[in-house]
């Protein structure tokens, strides 16, 4: 099956907004063995829509629109899908019923202008939008497939997975596409790449590594006639690099290394408490942002100054000695958190940025102190880039510290 995706909306066109629809549902399709050779982005403009869905109708098999189902006058995917197909819109009693009770739901009046979004046509569906007023439509004939989901992120993707993926599952039935994804910390980019050279090279699993924010990313992708198939392909290479690297695989697919220290600290039953001074507070803000992580965390103290870090329970003398950005202040932060909060394990971040403005170049040195009622850990790193970039990577470096203690 070949497919083309085409979003719908003149804010698309004006930059106002980012087109994430696209990039959704690309994403899904290698899993249903669909081959996506088109990406269009169209105005709100009846015409030129009109003139894309005829192209995209000449070339292939299954169309994905997203946009232009609202209820307002430049909502015209409905109005243009009719033009092309040639067929006549008719507004349809059942869809116009369950509208009326949506608006009643809501102890709301219905404005008439709704009533254009209960128009189908002969070869079109309804598809049903638990979120939201805009039904999409299944427009099948001459062994074509148009699919119009609405434009909202969150009504496209709920529709998606709960009518528009099953049917497309029945209907494909070519080659499948798998993928696992191993996240590792801790080996840079191109060592991980040495330890798997003999893999990067193989057709089928291919595996790629990829950098990311929160480290080193190793991405299985197996080909198939099944998913079953697949499937076991991956499960057949998975563990060689599973056992390559071990201590430094902390997730899969779409872990995040928060949710996956949460589901530890949850596990353990153990609460967290964090100072931070070099990274600002974004630590207490991935922590306290994640369901798994906050109902573990404490707090955090954002302690910038050394005034501050005293006042928050730092020895002075410490401070005095060492400096308040020094391996040494990390886990006497830690220690402070942990018994000024109450929790049982405590996370201290300091560091410094080093600018070597003959090169113009930024390097964070970070310092992460992890400290338990049994243990205290420090690590250090460096690494390169803007102050944010720097930051996050300290922030996954502390998560990751955590990881490795609660995972002994
Ligand atoms: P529409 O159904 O075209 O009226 O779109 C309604 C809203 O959904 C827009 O104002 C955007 O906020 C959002 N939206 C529409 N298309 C996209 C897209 N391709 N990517 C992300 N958001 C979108
Ligand atoms: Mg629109």
């Amino acid at each position: 099956m070949k497919a083309e995706i085409i979003s719908i909306g003149t804010e698309l066109l004006l930059g106002e907004i980012t087109d994430t629809n696209a990039p959704f549902l690309a994403a899904e399709l290698p899993a249903l063995g669909i081959d996506l050779y088109w990406v269009s982005q169209v105005g709100d403009n009846q015409a030129r829509l009109a003139k894309a869905l005829k192209r995209a109708w000449q070339r292939s098999d299954l169309i994905l629109t997203t946009g232009g189902l609202g209820p307002t006058a430049d909502d015209i995917t409905r109005e243009a899908i009719a033009e092309v197909m040639g067929e006549k819109l008719k507004g349809d009693p059942a869809l116009e019923r369950d509208l009326r009770e949506f608006f009643t739901r809501f102890g709301r009046e219905m404005p008439l202008t709704n009533l254009k979004q209960t128009n189908l046509i002969p070869s079109a569906q309804a598809i049903p939008n638990p979120n939201g007023t805009a039904p999409g439509w299944w427009v099948e004939r001459d062994e074509r497939i148009i699919v119009a989901m609405p434009g909202p992120p969150r009504e496209m993707q709920s529709m998606w997975r709960e009518t528009v993926l099953p049917r497309l599952r029945q209907k494909a039935g070519g080659t499948v596409i798998v993928s696992r994804i191993l996240k590792t910390f801790g080996l840079s980019e191109a060592l991980v790449a040495e330890r798997v050279s003999a893999q990067l090279s193989s057709a089928n699993p291919t595996l790629g590594v990829y950098a990311k924010t929160d480290g080193i990313h190793l991405r299985l992708a197996a080909k198939a006639d099944s998913r079953e198939e697949a499937e076991a392909m991956i499960t057949r290479v998975e563990p060689h690099l599973r056992q390559a690297f071990a201590e430094h695989i902390w997730g899969t697919d779409s872990d995040a290394l928060e949710a996956v220290v949460g589901r530890q600290l949850a596990k353990e039953k153990l609460s967290l408490a964090v100072m931070e001074s070099y990274t600002g507070g974004l630590l207490a803000a991935s922590l306290s942002g994640c369901p798994e992580a906050a109902p573990h965390f404490k707090g955090g103290l954002v302690t910038v100054s050394d005034e501050a870090r005293v006042a928050c329970g730092v020895d002075y003398r410490l401070i005095a000695e060492h400096g308040g950005e020094s391996p040494e202040a990390a886990p006497a932060m830690a220690e402070a958190a942990r018994s000024r909060l109450g929790a049982a394990i405590g996370l201290g971040i300091t560091g410094v940025d080093e600018v070597d403005a003959a090169a113009a170049k930024t390097s964070g040195v970070y310092h992460i102190g992890v400290v338990t009622g049994r243990e205290q850990r420090l690590a250090s790193g460096r690494y390169p880039g803007s102050r944010l970039r720097v930051r996050r990577w300290a922030v996954a470096a502390a998560l990751f510290e955590l990881w490795k203690v609660l995972a002994d």
